[in-house]
């Protein structure tokens, strides 16, 4: 498959080969991976069986399963094992292997049809978070390219996820920035337990993002944020797993948390590009949900009506929303800490998204965030605070009569329940939330253990 990457402006619309390392076009703005070929439909039945194969990881993998649609290594042979494994990179197959499911009390919470609601939960990727699905990808990018030293800037689960990778690949080193106190307990000791070297900047999130760009500059150093186009690539097979489970028919409704807003931009490119080759006829719609503390992408979505405009995106309005940021030194707010971005890298490309795919951003408290993450625990499954964004989204959107109750909707559960145990502990030992479940403490003494049982 013959592959190139390029510039999303259309007026600009640069080329630049696979083998180059950029992050962004010459111009500023950021890059596509493109495919020259059609993908031949016939790939569906492909993919349906590898899902039930054995022995080959390829096959296996939720992400390298569908292969063919994300073919940007020039020169490997996509059909012949030993050809391919030498490049493709993949977490013993593990990685992407997810698919919908019912959640009947959410639904209920939500105020949506059971049997028409369905969440796909990427907690259960290897590392615990959707990123994985990327991070295959990028990997293999690198690779490719005989790169040893892989970094990004994280909120936590894309240092994980990379620091899991870097040290399986046995010869790449991970350096990981992150915003000093801003990541949940789980994701630290992941980076520390998998051997990345972590920074703790003085600062939050958008500032590790902005310093990494610059040492990228000056460093030899292979990026792995979502900026990164091969990223997602990866995850745009979050979006393929959804359609292969559904027969390939596509639903009415795909909702998500808004963060750097790379599964906005993989999401909007994986259905594009499948309308394109003719493999389905319409396109879903999607909502992408910010915490109202990290709500860049819904004010300037709504309030400030920026919109990618054919790719004439209005650049003034948004340095004229970042430099009042800066001037009012506001700071990204919310117990979401994956979501707790300012200034997301893949702004553009999210608005190329919420225009190819008729989309909607919604904001949710913190309240409502806690509140939905607890209903999704209750169903024996659980959460970290920014993946119930989704629901809490949801279930605005249906008040509000934009997502309606017979619409088929799929929402994605980002991260793991055991990422941020604080905040869940912290939910449920404060009895002023609705869903607390608090511990009970009780003396050591039979009679008041048995009391205690039969206490609401
Ligand atoms: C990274 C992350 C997000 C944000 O995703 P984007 O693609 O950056 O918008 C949301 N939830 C969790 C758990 C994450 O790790």
């Amino acid at each position: 498959m013959d592959t190139y990457q390029q510039c999303i402006i259309p007026s600009c619309g640069r080329t630049h080969d696979v083998s180059e390392v950029l992050t962004g076009c010459i111009c500023g703005n950021l890059l596509d991976v493109k495919y020259r070929s059609r993908p031949d439909k016939g790939l569906k039945e492909v993919f349906y069986e590898r899902r039930s194969s054995r022995g080959n990881i390829f096959d296996e993998s939720g992400v390298w399963g569908f292969r063919e649609l994300i073919n940007f290594v020039p020169g490997i042979d996509i059909e012949d094992y030993d050809s391919y494994s030498r490049v493709l990179v993949t977490y013993d197959g593990d990685e992407g292997k997810t698919k919908p499911f019912h959640l009947t009390k959410v639904a209920q919470y939500i105020g949506i049809k059971p049997e028409n609601f369905w969440l796909q939960f990427e907690g259960n990727n290897p590392t615990g978070s959707f990123k994985d699905n990327g991070m295959a990808t990028a990997f293999t990018h690198a690779k490719m390219l005989g790169v040893k030293r892989v970094a990004c800037a994280s909120t936590g689960n894309t240092g994980a996820s990379m620091a899991a990778y870097a040290a399986n690949e046995l010869f790449m080193e991970g350096v990981v920035f992150v915003g000093e106190g801003k990541i949940a307990v789980g994701k630290l000791a992941q980076i520390l337990a998998y051997g990345a070297k972590i920074l703790e900047i003085k600062g939050d999130f958008d500032d590790a993002m902005a310093r990494i760009k610059e040492a990228a500059n000056k460093r030899n150093i292979y990026l792995v944020n979502s900026l990164n186009p091969f990223r997602l690539e990866g995850q745009k097979t979050i979006m393929y797993r959804v359609l292969d489970y559904f027969d390939w028919e596509v639903p009415d409704w795909i909702v998500f948390p808004g963060g750097n807003l790379g599964n906005t931009a993989a999401f909007g490119k994986a259905f594009t590009e499948l309308k394109e080759w003719g493999w389905i006829k319409k396109v879903p719609r999607i909502a992408v949900v910010n915490a109202a503390g990290a709500d860049t992408l819904y004010t300037l979505y709504n309030d400030w009506k920026l919109k990618w405009n054919m790719g004439n995106v209005d650049d003034e309005a948004i340095e004229e929303y970042y430099s009042y940021l800066d001037e009012k030194d506001v700071k990204a707010k919310t117990k979401a800490t994956a979501i707790q971005i300012l200034k997301p890298v893949n702004l553009k490309k999210a608005l190329r998204t919420l225009e190819l795919l008729d989309g909607v951003v919604e904001e949710v408290s913190d309240h409502e965030i806690l509140d939905a993450m607890a209903v999704v625990g209750k169903n024996g499954f659980g959460c970290e605070p920014a993946s119930s964004a989704s629901v809490a989204g949801i279930k605005k959107l249906v008040e509000k009569g934009i997502v309606e109750e017979d619409e088929t909707t799929v929402g994605i559960l980002t991260g793991h329940i055991l990422k941020d145990p604080s905040s869940i502990i912290e939910y449920h030992s404060n009895l002023t939330n609705r869903f607390a479940n608090p511990p009970r403490k009780v003396e050591n003494d039979l009679r008041k253990i048995l009391a205690a049982i039969e206490t609401d």
